[in-house]
């Protein structure tokens, strides 16, 4: 079964570190993160809005994902990465991409209005997908 993403969790998912809104949400990523971390012939299919990530995002916080400045992200970061929405790819194939494609600095520019953007895990996510010789997530963090 194929996981829908929207564009700028490609990018979110290379930085996760088990870390997020709630502890469902975190429930819902990790289950996601080591689904392409284990088998990352999995196929992705890009859509445009609330993805399987934001399915889990908790119900009493304000919820962000049909923000401008989200869709804002989703596009730019697809179009880096060469992905139009209803494409198929799968995610080593996205990883290939991404270590061709996204510099480690772009995340700056692309991700300047995310709270998570300061703390520095997602340029390193993107820098380790360049430095990782088979393109593979790294092992979450013990909780
Ligand atoms: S900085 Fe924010 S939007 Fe950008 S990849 Fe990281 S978590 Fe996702």
């Amino acid at each position: 079964m194929s996981i829908e993403l929207r564009g700028h969790h490609l990018l979110c998912l290379l930085g996760y570190r088990g870390k997020g809104y709630s502890d469902g949400f975190c429930a819902n990523m990790t289950g996601i993160y080591e689904r392409l971390r284990r088998e990352p012939e999995t196929e992705i299919r890009l859509i445009v809005g609330p993805d399987d990530v934001c399915a889990a995002f908790p119900s009493d916080q304000p919820s962000h994902c049909e923000n401008a400045s989200v869709y804002r992200k989703d596009s730019e970061i697809a179009g880096l990465i060469g992905m139009l929405p209803g494409d198929t790819r799968s995610w080593s194939a996205i990883c290939e991409a991404v270590a061709a494609r996204v510099r480690p600095d772009d995340v700056a520019t692309l991700c300047r209005d995310c709270r998570w953007e300061p703390y520095g895990m997602c340029r390193e996510g993107v820098a380790h997908i360049h430095a990782a010789a088979d393109r593979r997530l790294r092992e979450l963090p013990q909780p």
